[in-house]
């Protein structure tokens, strides 16, 4: 139990005058600053092992979209990872809320984040540091930008493997993400939008900051191993659901992105966004695909449904 689990939550400062909180605002220190000035020690084990995890929700009009289900994955991965977060699920809820509240953003991507914090002196043994908690919101922005979204990506497949999951689990959201990397730079070398990273046998897992479908004969297809369990496809799965179209977890073969009638990509800040093309070759004749579109209009939708949503106390 740390210090902070016992007393309240530090009384914020008063905001700065000469900083526009719509830039942001973050908990660091158990205090609230403007998100530019939020700046961790270079000692912190999570800036120099990646030894940390985080989560990103999304605040649409003033409310979350599917809060809990990104909070319970934040907190399983910091359990998972021996994290020994210093607030309370209450707490954390009431830090976010905050961080939202004073930015007065509507529409805002909030980040709870855990390291791993600074060893004492000389220590290397993770056991030996004390666990830090921040928190921000900013502005919301898309994953992929809205002009490339609408024409559709051009997703081009990595010619070396995503981390093998056997030695970093993707399924606890994290920064090891020198593969993300060095698969953009080939992506964009190669004239593409953004990369999907293949495993070692060939099967596609993710990109960076998504997950992807594949559309074949009416059903929809993803990943089965190697990627983080993003709510996003868990949402999708929902909504495939709601409008009839089968879902399958599956291995799914690089050859199989090529021959595919639509390809999707998922994730929290963009949605369900469309694939138009593969390694430069058309999909769907270059063109956003028909079950793409009506999974992407009812995602939406479902912003303004009070089933999927919490809203903030501004
Ligand atoms: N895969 C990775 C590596 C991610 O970082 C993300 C989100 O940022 C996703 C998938 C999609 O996850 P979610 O739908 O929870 O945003």
């Amino acid at each position: 139990m740390s210090a902070l689990n016992e007393s309240p939550i530090p009384v914020p400062e008063a905001p700065r005058p000469d900083i526009d909180p719509a830039e942001g605002i973050a908990f660091i220190d158990g205090d609230y600053r403007p998100l530019r000035e939020a700046k961790i020690s270079v000692l912190d084990f999570g800036f120099t092992r990646s030894d940390c995890t985080f989560d990103t929700l999304k605040v649409w009009d003033g409310k979350y979209f599917c809060r809990d289900l990104h909070l319970d994955r934040f907190l399983t991965s910091c359990e998972t990872l021996r994290l020994d977060l210093p607030v309370t699920r209450k707490e954390l809820i009431e830090i976010q809320d905050e961080c939202v509240r004073r930015s007065g953003l509507r529409r805002a991507l909030v980040k709870p984040i855990c390291t791993r914090g600074v060893a004492v002196p000389g220590s290397r043994d993770p056991r030996d540091a004390t666990p830090n908690f921040f928190a921000y919101a900013q502005p919301y922005s898309d994953t992929i930008k809205k002009e490339v979204q609408d024409r559709g990506l051009n997703m081009i497949v990595a010619s070396a493997p995503r981390i093998s999951p056997d030695a970093v689990d993707p399924k606890i959201k994290n920064y090891n993400r020198l593969d993300f990397v060095a698969g953009l730079f080939e992506a964009f070398d190669r004239g593409g939008d953004n990369v999907l990273m293949p495993d070692e046998d060939g099967n596609i897992t993710e990109g960076p900051g998504f997950n992807v479908f594949v559309v074949r004969d009416g059903e929809a297809v993803t990943p089965h191993r190697g990627m983080l369990e993003g709510i996003t496809r868990t949402v999708t799965f929902k909504l495939c659901e709601e409008l009839q179209i089968k879902t399958h977890v599956a291995p799914v073969p690089t050859a199989d992105l090529k021959g595919a009638d639509e390809v999707f990509i998922t994730s929290t800040a963009g949605g369900i966004m469309p694939v138009t093309a593969i390694d430069g070759e058309p999909l769907n004749g270059g063109q956003p695909g028909p079950k793409t579109e009506q999974i992407r209009d009812l995602y939406w939708a479902k912003h303004d449904d009070p089933e999927w949503t919490t809203s903030i106390d501004y």
